[in-house]
């Protein structure tokens, strides 16, 4: 074999896919994991995981991703830090490419790209980005000590993003578009009980508002609506972190692999299998419902199982597992 192919070849490497990797190399298979722009994944860019079984007592993210992938190397799983920016799924092996043309090829692909922050999508949001626009708390927060910075959404993110924010800022400020939240309960009441917190509900930002001199840029205010009353007013902002949510990593795929209406590839039933035999799906490129590390690795898990049984069933000529989806 040429040391550009593999028997398995994992894209992504998040929870999904260092626990796909572990699990492949550990059935002594031949193991690539393609570490892409964000090598550990999502979780590099967060704070203290407090919700992953077997850390009793939390463990930042970056650190528990080089446990997952200190774990997957140990038993030979090699990492890549590149990223594929095309494949050819239409005949086996096959074929991965990078962004420097190099090609791989690999009798079974686990796609583990996962899910990147989204963003409102509204004027100066691009100008500003970086220039007190984020989408990473933990990224930035610290450039924010004793400023007063606003944090978008309503879910878990917003609400970690917002705690985490009051280490820093003098105030941190939640603006979301409703009075419910998606948040779970005890992020939700950690966030009411911080002094340092404040919500706007029931507005949404229509502008990112600052000066710009030549490549000095730096947002000011944030144009806020009430979407109750559809007033408009500006506020002063030193700082705003985006938190609505993610969208999967899959463009990759587009026209190749099934995937629904938000992108979210599809895999059949209960399984990791993709609609092309042999090329599996797992983390939350797949899972638009839970998005949990913990979930994630558990799909990674079955990703690497589905992988070597269609393997060994391959190789062996059987025909028991199912095509394709
Ligand atoms: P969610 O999808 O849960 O929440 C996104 C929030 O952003 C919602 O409140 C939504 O509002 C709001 N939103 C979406 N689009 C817009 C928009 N265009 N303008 C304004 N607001 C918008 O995403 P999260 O990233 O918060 O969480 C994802 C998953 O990760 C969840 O399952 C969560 O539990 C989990 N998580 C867990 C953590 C932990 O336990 N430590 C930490 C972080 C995340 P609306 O509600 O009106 O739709």
């Amino acid at each position: 074999m040429s040391s550009t192919h593999t028997d398995i070849a994992i894209i992504g490497s998040g929870p999904a896919g260092f626990t796909a990797a572990l699990y492949a190399s550990r059935a002594s298979l031949s193991v690539v994991i393609f570490e892409g722009m964000q090598p550990g994944g999502q979780l590099t860019i967060t704070t203290e995981v407090e919700n992953y079984p077997g850390f009793e007592k939390g463990i930042m993210g970056p650190e528990m991703m080089d446990i997952f992938r200190n774990q997957a190397h140990r038993f030979g799983a090699k990492s890549k830090y590149e990223m594929i920016s095309k494949v050819d799924f239409s005949k086996r092996p096959f074929t991965l490419q990078n962004d420097h043309g190099v090609a791989y090829t690999a009798d079974a692909v686990i796609i583990a790209t996962g899910a990147t922050a989204k963003l409102l999508g509204v004027p100066g949001e691009d100008t500003y980005m970086g220039f007190g626009v984020s989408a990473c708390a933990t990224c930035d927060g610290f450039f924010f000590r004793g400023l007063h910075v606003f944090v978008v959404g309503g879910g878990d993110t917003a609400m970690e993003e917002a705690n985490y924010l009051t280490r820093f800022a003098e105030t941190v400020t939640v603006i979301h578009r409703r009075e419910e939240f998606r948040a779970s309960k005890i992020m939700l009441d950690r966030v009411r009980s911080n002094p340092k917190v404040k919500m706007i509900l029931n507005s949404s930002i229509e502008e990112y508002v600052g000066q710009t001199e030549g490549n000095l840029k730096k947002l000011t205010h944030l144009r806020l609506k009430n979407l109750l009353t559809n007033e408009v007013t500006d506020v002063p902002a030193d700082g705003a972190f985006v938190a609505i949510g993610h969208k999967p990593n899959t463009e990759l795929f587009n026209g190749v692999l099934n995937m629904d209406e938000t992108g979210y590839l599809e895999t059949k039933g209960k399984s990791t299998y993709t609609n092309i035999a042999g090329v599996f799906a797992c983390g939350d490129a797949q899972d638009s419902v839970y998005r949990q590390a913990v979930t994630a690795a558990g799909s990674g898990c079955m990703a690497a199982i589905d992988a070597e049984r269609w393997l060994d069933e391959t190789k062996a000529g059987h025909s028991t597992i199912p095509a394709a989806l």
